[in-house]
């Protein structure tokens, strides 16, 4: 099969047509001529395995990071940073239907405040594009910057000389599994978390990273390719430290934290600029990044999430930054009577708001609804449930990935008067 690219996917891939069929293509741009020589079937789509770029698109750029196109990490950095915003206000305002801005991030190289990296006898670095079992060897990742550079470096010294075992995910053998590197990008505060197989981790290794504030190590006994385990024992702080305008954040390895921070910024100020009234719910609160944030703009603020660890995580922000704001580990099905609040906000996870919820919102009907969403489509479906009795007073889009096909919005949504 052989065309012209002519537009991208909601998912970042470019779209061949022939006739009524369509083909994925990855790394590709509106504007390319391709020729696709392998193909398989994803999702029940069919993506291509194999292709030529026959001829580019004017449009192309180049892309910053020399594994572009292997790793598994980007999908858009070869296509204008105007045009990718241009993607994403595309896709969020078909999905909100109406016209809706897309706010850049302020930096779009060395933003990212996380990197999850695989250690395996098939490299150290990110998963080759496609695969779950092969990785792509990296020596510096440029969307998180330069740290990641020095990290690795002293991971391989380390490997080099003292030669751990890597793990092999086919036959779940091998010690050394993930490291993931985290940087507050307003602090210079690093913290690396290596995470391995049950063994004898070598007494050594905090000594190749004296550059880094916070050193853990991790234990992940199941066979489960996840980059995170039981804390075995940590170096130096137990914290790192994050900033967001003036509030300070502290991140552990086992606590999500938005990943942009300089993007991170604009968003907690977005919603702060949208709340209503005095009192604030933070539903899907986290590690309180709104709900500390609220605070100590003055807000009465309580917070609901369902996870143990994020809330006393945002019990120790709420101490560290002197405001006062309640969390409780509760979840978003068994909420109490939200007509109490002036303003809710709601950052559900990717599969949206819980049915049950939706319904109480519309029984308790709070005057003001700040809604967060990473995924255009179930928010969409909550709106469109939601209008039953609110109208959306605003929506903006924020870059929070870069070179991602993602999109972050915010809606403002205020209950109408019948
Ligand atoms: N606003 C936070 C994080 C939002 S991510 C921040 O910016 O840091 C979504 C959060 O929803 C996660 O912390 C997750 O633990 C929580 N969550 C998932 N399912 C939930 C449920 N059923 N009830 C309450 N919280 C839930």
């Amino acid at each position: 099969m052989r065309g012209v690219i002519e537009r991208l996917s909601d998912e970042g891939l470019g779209v061949l047509r022939a006739g009524r069929r369509e083909m994925l293509i990855p790394h590709t741009v509106p504007g390319d001529t391709v020729e696709v020589l392998r193909w398989r079937r994803k999702k029940r789509k069919p993506i291509a395995t194999e292709f030529k770029v026959l001829e580019p698109s004017p449009i192309r750029t180049e892309p910053k990071c020399p594994y572009f196109g292997r790793c598994g990490g980007c999908l858009l950095q070869h296509l204008p940073y105007k045009e990718q915003l241009k993607f994403k206000a595309e896709k969020l305002s078909r999905y909100l239907g109406m016209e809706v801005e897309v706010l850049p991030s302020p930096v779009i190289y060395g933003h990212r405040n996380r990197i999850d990296v695989v250690i395996s006898t098939s490299g150290v670095g990110f998963r080759r594009y496609g695969t779950w079992w092969e990785a792509v060897d990296i020596e510096e990742c440029p969307v998180f910057g330069e740290t990641s550079g020095k990290v690795l470096k002293a991971l391989r010294e380390f490997i080099e000389e003292e030669k751990p075992s890597l793990y092999d995910i086919r036959r779940n053998e091998g010690f050394l599994r993930y490291i993931v590197i985290r940087e507050g990008k307003f602090t210079g505060d690093v913290m690396i978390n290596l995470v391995t197989k049950e063994g004898n981790l070598p007494e050594s290794f905090p000594d190749y990273f004296p550059f880094a504030s916070s050193i853990y190590w991790s234990v992940n006994r199941t066979e489960s390719d996840v980059s995170y385990g039981d804390v075995q024992r940590f170096w130096g702080e137990e914290f790192i430290r994050e900033r967001l305008d003036d509030v300070v954040y502290l991140i552990h390895p086992n606590s999500f934290f938005q990943t942009n921070s300089y993007q991170a910024v604009n968003l907690v100020k977005k919603v702060a600029e949208l709340v209503d009234g005095e009192r604030v719910l933070d539903l899907y609160s986290g590690v309180g990044t709104f709900g500390v944030y609220l605070a100590k703009r003055g807000f009465k603020v309580e917070g609901i999430e369902i996870n143990p660890f994020a809330v006393e995580m945002a019990r120790k922000n709420t101490e560290l930054n002197g405001v006062s704001a309640e969390f409780h580990v509760r979840s978003d099905r068994d909420v109490e009577n939200l007509s109490e609040y002036d303003t809710v906000v709601v950052d559900p996870p990717r599969a949206g708001l819980h049915p049950k919820l939706v319904r109480k919102i519309l029984k308790d009907e709070p005057e003001r609804l700040i809604y967060v969403s990473c995924n255009p489509k179930t928010l969409s479906n909550n709106l469109s449930q939601l209008r039953e009795k609110y109208r959306v007073e605003y929506a903006v889009g924020l870059d929070m990935f870069p070179h991602t096909p993602h999109v972050e919005a915010v809606v403002g949504l205020r209950k109408f008067d019948i």
